[in-house]
This record gives structure tokens, C-alpha cells and sequence, in this order.
């Protein structure tokens, strides 16, 4: 049975007309899928799978392709009247629209149905998403005792075997559902009238094109918003951009003098408008006195499994599996570099904190670009082995942030675009020294291939991984190296 609108073209609708009819029909406007989008997709699947067991023995009714579904439908339908009491992906079409619930099981003659969620909170989407999938089974003709969401429980510790009844949480949203109806309906009605029509609608960029979801077509709509816009003003609201960018005020220079900011936003507007960086020597030079020899240069890499992988861990818990040290023995010592990568297939955390310690046994000092960050992992690593806690707790008082002269803006550079991030300070610094041509360019594409040496038996393919890996993570120390260099200088 075909059908004009699934439960994600649904979604897009919802959150913008102009989207739905893109979609549509010109589906290939579509800004790729970023890495971190697409390990989201992998990470779905994944859960899907664990919430499953759950509910064991069910029949799988997963369509070889999307093009297939009328096929699924077929087979949910023949399955239910058989009398299974288990389907996975059980698909239905009411009103030309399908939708595909993930788990869907008969008990002492009720019907319940579960959305799984690879994420630990219920968000206003997947309301919106269970309200419509209610619509269509409903009024398909199956009767729900209830409609849940099963999420990850972020209390869930990892002892042994993964346990899936513990590893969810259900939140029923069925009274949800049932008020929803006929705004459902209503919607429905104007999503199919979208998809049929034959211009493309007249939608304004807006927050809408940010909320629920950030939509893959503004490389289409916000194509020309100029550089140095409003919208890259750091730490505005969407509505204040919005509202500037309404009256006519585009460009970060056009902002009038006396336009309620905060003081970092003056500073990105007066560098932006001057052209000139800010420097602040003293401040400068006063972080400079705090830093000490033997100096190391650190920076860590981690990867968060949506399902714990090792004992006594949580879902979405960071664990460290990399590090680059870049050091120098004294002020005019020669710069050096170690560095650590774990074997797949193992819990890291208790090498990677020995060989921290063993390789820092003589900082004075440990720079590090975001505290809070590398502060948090290494100090959790401590909480895990408390005998090496008080050899961490050193090393915790020694860590002092590079990333504070930037924050505190004690230096600005207009092409920092109102950032402290590493990725806008340095090529601010060094337009020519970036992580552009490395096959690993950030921190989510070594997080997923960490990921995938987890899994991966092509040696040729794992040394690639691996070697890809520890280039990019010594350049984010060796990048650091040459941001304190430079604040040195000044
Ligand atoms: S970018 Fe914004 S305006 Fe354009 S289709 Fe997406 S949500 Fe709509």
C-alpha cells in the first residue's frame, strides 16, 4: 500500500512546509549528513536491537529497503491475524500515511506498543512522533492499551551482562497520545496538501529552521546570509539574532552602537567592525608567570557507548582511549612527544591512567585546552581506581586551561567569530596550520572511529584507523604548543 507521508516526512513537515516540499521534491538539496548525524543513525540501530530483547521471540518485519514498506505492512497484517504476539517494526499505513513502530506485543489479549530511543530523556519530538504512530495504528484498526517510550537510563551501571529490562526506562505517553488526535488529524490533512503542491512555499529562514531539529536544507536557505552575520554572534539568542536580522540589521557591522550587548558581544562586534585584534599583555603575561617546567601539553580523546561496554559504567559515559603529550623538560629543552592509544576490545581506562601518571611523574605544569573537560575524565578515572587517586589529584593541581586567555577575551582576533573553541583560535592564529587535509578532522569523527576498530578485522583497515587517529590527536597538542608559543610572544 503506498503512501504520501512517513512518520519522518511527518516530522519535517510539522517543523517547516518549505522542508516537506523539499524533501519531496528536490530531495537532493540536502546538506550531507554530518559524522556525528550518522553516528546517531548506528547508534539507533544498535539500541533497537538490545530493547528487543525485551520482548524476545518476536518476528522481525525490518523492509530490505525504505521502497519496501507496503511489503512490511503486508506482513504485519498477515502476522497479526496468525496470532503472533511479538513484532519488531510492526508497520501500518491509515490515511496515506506509514508509520513503523519498533516493537509492537500482544499480552493477556491487549496491544502495547514502544518507541526505542537512543537517547535518556523523552523530547517534545518523540511526543510528537509516538502522537502520530498512535494515529495511524490506531485508526488501522489495533486497539492500544498503551503507547511507551523506552529510553536509556542514565542510572544504569554496567555489572556483567547487559541487562535490557534495566537499561530502559518506559514512559507511557498514552493520555498524550489520545489528546493529540485531532491535531494529529488536522496536520495530516495539511501535510498531504504540502506534499501536492506545486510551488515550493514561501517559509523565511527562523528558529524554526533550528528546532526540533537542525534542518539539512539551510545550505540551500541560509546560502545568502553573508559572512560576519548576525547570527554568529556568540552567546545571543536566536530570538535577539532573529529580531536584528528581521529589521534589516544582517551584518555583525551593522549592529547599532547602542544595542544592548553583553561585553563579549561588544568585543566581537568592535573587532569585527575595526578589523583589528584585542591584547591584553598584562593578563597575558600574568598566565604566562603560572606556568611552570617540565610543561606538558595534553589532550584527550573518548568515546561515550549509548550502551555501556565495560563494567561499572553508564550509558553516554565518557571513557578515554587517546592522549597526546607534547613536553618540554625546561623552557629551551627540545619539545618532545608521547602519546597513548588503546587496543580496541578492552576497557582503556585503567592503561590510559597509568600512562598518564607514569608519563607526567615530573609536571609542573599540565596546559590543557578546556579545563572542565579533561579536568572531569581524569578526575572520574580517579574516582574509578582510588589507589591512584592521590597520584591524580596531582596532576589535577597542576592542570591550568589554555583556553582561559581566549575565554576571558586577554586576547581577541576578529576571525575567532566570537569563540574560544581550539577549532576558531587557531586558524585565527595560524590560517595555514589546521586539521583540514587529516582524515580525522574532529573530535566525533575519532570518537566514531574508535568505535569502529571495535569492531573491525581488516588489519590493513584497523592500522589505517589507528594511525589516523594518533596523527590527529598529536596535532591538537602540537596546535597548542604553538597557541602558547604565540601568547608567549605577545
Ligand atoms: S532551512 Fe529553514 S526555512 Fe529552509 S527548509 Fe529548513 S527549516 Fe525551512
Amino acid at each position: 500500500m503506498a503512501h504520501v507521508l512517513s512518520k519522518s516526512s511527518f516530522i519535517r513537515g510539522v517543523q517547516c512546509t518549505k522542508s516537506l516540499y523539499l524533501y519531496k521534491h528536490n530531495y537532493r538539496l540536502r546538506d550531507a549528513a554530518s559524522a556525528s548525524l550518522q553516528a546517531i543513525f548506528s547508534r539507533g540501530i544498535n539500541v533497537g536491537k538490545i530493547a528487543q530483547d525485551i520482548f524476545p521471540g518476536g518476528v522481525d518485519v525490518t523492509p530490505e529497503s525504505v521502497f519496501k514498506y507496503s511489503e512490511s505492512v503486508e506482513k504485519t497484517r498477515k502476522l497479526i491475524e496468525s496470532g503472533t504476539e511479538v513484532i519488531y517494526e510492526a508497520a501500518f499505513v491509515f490515511n496515506d500515511v506509514l508509520a513503523a513502530v519498533d516493537i509492537l506485543v500482544k499480552r493477556a489479549g491487549q496491544w502495547f506498543a514502544y518507541e526505542v530511543k537512543s537517547s535518556t530523556k523523552v523530547s517534545d519530538g518523540y511526543r510528537l512522533d509516538a502522537s502520530l504512530q498512535y494515529y495511524v495504528i490506531k485508526n488501522a484498526g489495533i486497539e492500544l492499551a498503551d503507547f511507551s517510550i523506552l529510553h536509556l537510563n542514565n542510572q544504569y551501571v554496567k555489572q556483567g551482562k547487559i541487562e535490557p529490562e534495566k537499561l530502559f526506562n518506559a514512559v507511557s505517553l498514552l493520555s498524550e497520545c489520545e489528546r493529540n488526535q485531532s491535531m494529529i488529524a488536522e496536520k495530516v490533512r495539511e501535510m498531504k496538501e504540502v506534499s501536492f503542491l506545486s510551488f515550493v512555499p514561501d517559509i523565511k529562514i527562523g528558529k524554526h529552521c533550528f528546532e526540533p531539529y537542525t534542518c539539512d536544507f539551510m545550505g540551500q536557505c541560509w546560502k545568502n546570509v553573508p559572512q560576519n552575520s548576525v547570527f554568529e554572534l556568540a552567546g545571543m539568542s536566536k530570538e535577539k539574532q532573529f529580531e536584528l536580522y528581521n529589521n534589516g540589521i544582517v551584518k555583525i557591522i551593522e549592529v547599532p552602537a547602542d544595542y544592548s550587548l553583553e561585553k563579549n558581544q561588544r568585543i566581537q562586534v568592535d573587532a569585527t567592525n575595526s578589523g583589528k585584534e584585542l591584547i591584553n599583555k598584562t593578563e597575558i603575561a600574568k598566565f604566562i608567570l603560572r606556568v611552570n617546567y617540565p610543561l606538558y601539553f595534553f589532550d584527550i580523546e573518548t568515546f561515550m557507548p549509548a550502551v555501556p561496554m565495560f563494567d561499572g559504567t553508564n550509558p553516554f559515559q565518557h571513557i578515554p582511549f587517546q592522549y597526546s603529550l607534547h613536553y618540554k623538560k625546561t623552557k629551551d629543552s627540545p619539545l618532545e612527544h608521547i602519546e597513548f592509544l588503546a587496543e580496541a576490545g578492552f576497557d582503556p581506562r585503567k592503561d590510559f591512567i597509568t600512562h598518564f601518571l607514569e608519563n607526567t611523574k615530573d609536571a609542573a605544569c599540565i596546559l590543557v585546552y578546556n579545563r572542565a573537560f579533561e579536568s572531569s575524565v581524569i578526575a572520574k578515572l580517579g574516582n574509578d581506581f582510588p589507589e591512584l587517586k592521590p597520584e591524580v589529584e596531582k596532576r589535577l593541581s597542576v592542570m591550568i586551561d589554555l583556553m582561559e586567555p581566549f575565554q576571558k577575551r586577554y586576547y581577541y582576533h576578529p576571525e575567532m567569530k566570537g569563540s574560544h573553541s581550539i577549532k576558531n583560535v587557531l586558524p585565527a592564529l595560524f590560517p595555514d596550520f589546521n586539521h583540514k587535509n587529516l582524515a580525522i578532522s574532529d573530535g566525533t569523527m575519532a570518537m566514531s572511529a574508535f568505535e569502529q576498530l571495535q569492531t573491525e578485522t581488516d588489519i590493513f583497515k584497523i592500522a589505517e584507523l589507528r594511525d589516523n587517529l594518533l596523527e590527529y590527536c598529536k596535532l591538537d597538542t602540537l596546535a597548542m604548543v604553538k597557541i602558547f608559543e604565540f601568547l608567549e610572544n605577545l
